[in-house]
């Protein structure tokens, strides 16, 4: 039997998953929580929750795993000496250090591009290049690229989904040229499709760990795109809503579509592309006024049929990006009624106007039309939420199939070897293409 392991390294832990050929079960699932938030920004401790989830899998399944691919968060990102050792404390994907260098940027890439925001993986790395310490690095890493490099040994290799930031052109499949003008004295990851098989594991690690000489490790992934893979959606026209702490939408299209200061981009996935959007209203706001177990009962006492009137942009603070691009939109959460379940139904009925809104906003930048939304995240279990969306996206609402990013990156493991890359010798395939 052939195995497939998704590892996801999220904000608050890794977690793993097992799926078989068919996909269709999980044979298990291993989960190594950060014990407090400086575990997040240490390579020494992801390194160790990587090994100790892999540990995690019963030995029996461990044997029969084909292939592994981890994702991580977008743009955390590390410098690593020749032997992989990480040279300074890796910059998290919030960071908005790279703000300092904005301007700089701004003169050398495209107006509009992804790279222009603080938090880019390019901007971290031009705001790196004054530490005393990036003269001892050799390589610009990602999280998952540092991971994959753990298992299989090949320093230097990422994917288009984890470079999209760092501004590889994932339509062309090659740096770009404005990129040569930065000058930057180290070595850039050369990029992989997502999910192609790299190399076999480091013999030394499947001897240690009791997996197979012969398993894959395959490009990776982000974390959020991981998510929509294991949503279920697949053809143009549908959608992921993520109702977590935040709103965030994403639509698979045949179209490219981007602008910087709505905060939308579009990642390649094959020959689609899935174009994103976030909003800082969502859950949080939710939060702040019920509990969770208030959400769940006072929900049920709202007919979902009716649109309430109440017209709120309920933000913890001041500033959205998506689908209004205002830095000082205030929040709009009066007036209040004195019945919560009258309150708590404005609140749902106006984050999903503006859910509605982000879509129909995606579809004018010449997105696809939306004919199906997933759902994730925390909101998705409100199933009156899930009628009102119903009745104001006028779309099927649906829950996602799986919610796990570690379950959609091992789809991705499974994919790349299936798709013929996994056969014989990949690193002799490989080192074609990569030069190693
Ligand atoms: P995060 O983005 O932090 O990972 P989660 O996906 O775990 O968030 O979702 C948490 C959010 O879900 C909370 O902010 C909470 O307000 C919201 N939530 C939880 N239960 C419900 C519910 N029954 N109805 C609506 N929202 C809910």
């Amino acid at each position: 039997m052939n195995l497939y392991l998704g590892i996801d390294f999220g904000t608050s832990g890794a977690r793993g998953i097992v799926i078989d050929e068919e996909a269709s079960s999980i044979q298990a699932e291993v989960r190594y929580p950060f014990q407090d938030s400086g575990d997040a920004v240490t390579p020494s401790f992801w390194q160790e929750a990587l090994f100790a989830l892999v540990e995690l899998i019963p030995e029996e399944l461990r044997r029969e795993i084909k292939a592994i691919a981890i994702n991580g968060t977008s743009s955390t990102v590390l410098l690593v000496d020749a032997a992989g050792n990480p040279v300074d404390a890796p910059l998290l994907y919030n960071d908005a250090r790279g703000s300092l260098v904005i301007e700089d940027l701004r003169s050398i890439a495209p107006p509009n591009h992804t790279v222009l925001s603080a938090t880019s993986s390019l901007a971290k790395l031009m705001w790196m290049r004054q530490l005393p310490t990036f003269s001892e690095a050799r390589y610009f890493l990602h999280q998952a690229d540092w991971l994959a490099f753990l298992l299989h040994g090949y320093l230097g290799i990422s994917d288009y989904h984890n470079a999209l930031k760092l501004g590889y052109d994932v339509e062309e499949l090659k740096y770009p040229e404005w990129l040569e003008l930065l000058q930057i004295p180290i070595q850039l990851p050369k990029v992989l499709p997502p999910g192609t098989p790299i190399a076999e594991l480091h013999p030394e690690i499947a001897d240690k760990f009791g997996l197979r000489n012969d398993c894959l490790v395959c490009a990776g992934t982000t974390d959020s795109i991981a998510a929509f893979l294991a949503s279920g959606a697949k053809l143009p026209g549908e959608a992921v809503t993520s109702l977590g702490s935040t709103l965030v939408l994403k639509l698979l299209n045949r179209t490219r579509v981007e602008d910087v200061r709505y905060g939308i981009y579009s990642h390649r996935l094959g020959n689609l592309w899935l174009t994103g959007g976030a909003s800082n209203t969502g859950g949080a706001v939710l939060k702040q006024f019920f509990t969770s177990a208030e959400l769940a009962s006072l929900s049920c006492e709202i007919d979902p049929s009716k649109a309430s009137e109440l017209d709120y942009y309920p933000l913890l603070k001041a500033g959205d990006r998506f689908p209004i691009n205002d830095p000082n939109l205030p929040p709009r959460l009066e007036p209040r009624p004195d019945h919560p379940v009258e309150f708590l139904h404005g609140l749902l009925e106006s984050i999903t106007r503006i859910e509605a809104r982000g879509y129909e906003l995606l579809q004018q930048m010449g997105a696809d039309k939306v004919s199906r939304v997933y759902t994730a995240g925390g909101g998705a279990a409100n199933h009156i939420w899930t009628a009102i969306r119903a009745r104001n996206l006028q779309v099927p609402v649906v829950a996602s199939v799986y919610t796990e990013a570690a379950y959609g990156t091992a789809l991705l493991a499974m994919r790349g070897v299936k798709k013929g890359h996994g056969d014989g010798c990949v690193v002799g395939k490989c080192s074609k293409i990569l030069g190693i």
